[in-house]
């Protein structure tokens, strides 16, 4: 196993949709084990593949740090969105030391298919559905920022570049 390279905000890939993977091969399994090493060495509780630079739809979760609660899914697709709309802070790997308010569903469907190349679905309830929606946001070019409102988001992104001591993100953001 191996802990990958985090690619943080304004990284080019992370506003890249990526691509659906074939067949589960070797390649990806290690992908995974990496992911999950990853995301646990930098307390995360969710990563997606382009976040270690990797343009391919995989996601990782584990909401408590558990063993028995990682969860990662291959070509993942929200099947719905339901039950209450929550506001709840939110962060980023990707997007270090910063977080915000973001509302999504209390309830996220979502099929795809396990490390063994299985299919499965389930319905994520709470944390775990916010932590789907956000990564699946990863796999579109979506950062959690972009959901935030104008003002807070601007605000965040001045904080954002004083800390990380960038002086312009792009002409998107400047
Ligand atoms: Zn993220």
């Amino acid at each position: 196993m191996a802990i990958l390279e985090i690619r943080k905000f304004p990284d080019e890939i992370l506003r890249r949709k990526a691509t659906a993977v074939g067949a589960v091969t070797a390649v990806e399994k290690k992908l995974i084990q990496d992911m999950f090493e990853t995301m646990n060495f930098a307390r995360g509780v969710g990563l997606a593949a382009p976040q270690v630079g990797v343009s391919k739809r995989i996601i990782v979760c584990n909401p408590t740090g558990e063993k028995a609660d990682e969860l990662a899914i291959i070509n993942p697709v929200i099947t719905c969105r339901k039950g209450k709309r929550v506001k709840d802070c939110e962060g980023c790997l990707s997007i270090p030391a910063m977080s915000g308010e973001v509302t999504r569903y209390s309830l996220v469907g979502v099929k795809g298919k396990d490390p063994e190349g299985k299919e499965f679905s389930l319905e994520a309830a709470d944390m775990l559905a916010r932590i789907v929606d956000h990564e699946m946001d990863h796999l579109n070019g979506v950062l959690f920022i972009d959901r935030m409102g104008f003002l807070k988001r601007k605000l965040l992104i001045a904080k954002y570049k004083k800390k990380m001591g960038i002086t312009c993100l792009g002409r998107r953001y400047c």
